[in-house]
């Protein structure tokens, strides 16, 4: 019998993912003949093969595909959802190495160590030990290798459209083995400040949009104080509005008639992110500038998962028992997948390793936390039945 819950097992996996590249193009121009995701998923059905489970792969585009693996539970209830995305962020500052995972002591390198071949690895590792003990889980579990996480969000998408029964769901991300059971939405978005030109020498015969974007810019300010202080949360930092992006004036000696900024609104659990936008559009509509916005780039709900609902409870007890009593309910600023189950059923965000490795150079994740990790979802899988 294969003893999946070791170092070494967690080294052979998650080895043996790393070494295969699934670089997301992140919107860059794309030349790949299959879905960047295609080669891992090769490598985890070959794994489940000698087992009774159901191997199912979801094309999503031409980029993009899922694996699903689904064993059967004790209960017929909705099943619980492990998801960990397959894809990675590019590595062009260090190919040398990136795809050459090594091993330093407890520590293995390589892109997609920790984000997030790490939580995926642990998920399989606690789903092929149960096969191999033969020990069914409490309800059936859906193991998704989910893809394109990393840039749309696609991945988790498609799954959502299929409506399956999903009672609860833990989401893999570097979170220090700390279950997170709320981050924030986003709502991203251009504003274009429109003017009229004129000749340098008589800009009082033009309105010039780059101070009309400087007026736009520091009402937004003003508004995220107010927002800021209305929502509170007491696990994370307040709604966030920030101009990432500004362009605007066309040649030098012209009044400019035309600025365009990019907004990034970060909303908080409570809020949600179209109204929100919608909020922030009635209000600058009163500062008497020309105004256009363009249609979302980006729409992600936040993560709201009650601190007192029993999922989260059982997920902290089990985590407290295993990694240890520091274990805490915790918030995040970030987003992730399980912005996509929220409204549907408690979700968590639980993994190994430290997000500030994540998107790094020399991405790095701990083999003995990546085995406490499957430890946790192994105890979840057998103990959850929704
Ligand atoms: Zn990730």
């Amino acid at each position: 019998m294969t003893d999946y819950m070791t170092v070494q097992a967690a080294e052979r996996i998650l080895g043996d993912l790393v070494a295969i590249p699934t670089v997301n193009p992140v919107g860059r121009p794309w030349t790949g003949t299959q879905p960047v995701e295609r080669a891992a998923n090769d490598t985890i059905a070959g794994l489940f093969a000698p087992y009774a489970v159901s191997i199912e792969r979801q094309a999503v585009s031409p980029m993009h595909e899922n694996l699903a693996v689904t064993l059967p539970g004790r209960s017929k209830a909705g099943c619980l959802l492990f998801e960990s995305h397959v894809d990675t962020v590019p590595a062009d500052e260090w190919l040398d190495r990136a795809f050459l995972p090594r091993v330093e002591g407890d520590l293995l390198y390589g892109r997609g160590s920790c984000d997030d071949k790490a939580s995926l690895t642990a998920m399989i590792m606690a789903a092929l030990d149960l096969l191999e003990r033969g020990l069914p889980a409490a309800a059936p579990i859906v193991l998704l290798a989910a893809g394109d996480e990393e840039y749309a969000q696609t991945g988790i998408k498609h799954f959502r459209a299929g409506n399956i029964d999903v009672a609860a769901g833990i989401f893999g991300e570097p979170t220090r083995l700390m279950p997170v059971v709320q981050h924030k939405g986003t709502a991203r978005w251009d504003i274009t400040v429109h003017g009229r030109s004129a000749h340098t020498s008589r800009p009082e015969l033009g309105v010039n949009a780059i101070l009309g974007a400087m007026d736009l810019i520091r009402d937004l300010g003003v508004y995220q104080e107010e927002i800021r202080s209305r929502y509170r949360n007491p696990l994370m930092t307040g709604p966030a509005i920030t101009v990432s992006m500004i362009r605007g004036g066309r040649t030098r000696n012209a009044v400019p008639d035309e600025c365009t900024i990019s907004v990034d609104f970060r909303v908080t659990p409570g809020m949600h992110p179209l109204a929100a936008r919608d909020a922030l559009i009635d209000r600058v509509a009163g500062l008497g500038l020309e105004l256009s916005h363009s249609d979302l780039q980006i729409m992600t709900p936040p993560l709201d998962t009650p601190v007192d609902h029993p999922f989260s409870l059982h997920v902290l007890e089990i985590c407290r028992k295993i990694a240890g009593s520091q274990a805490n309910l915790c918030g995040e600023p970030y987003g992730t997948d399980a912005s996509w189950l929220s409204d549907r059923a408690p979700a968590l965000v639980l993994g190994p390793g430290d997000i500030s490795y994540a998107h790094a150079v020399d991405e790095r994740v701990s083999l003995t936390e990546v085995v406490a990790c499957a430890q946790i979802y192994r105890e979840i899988m057998l103990t959850w039945a929704g």
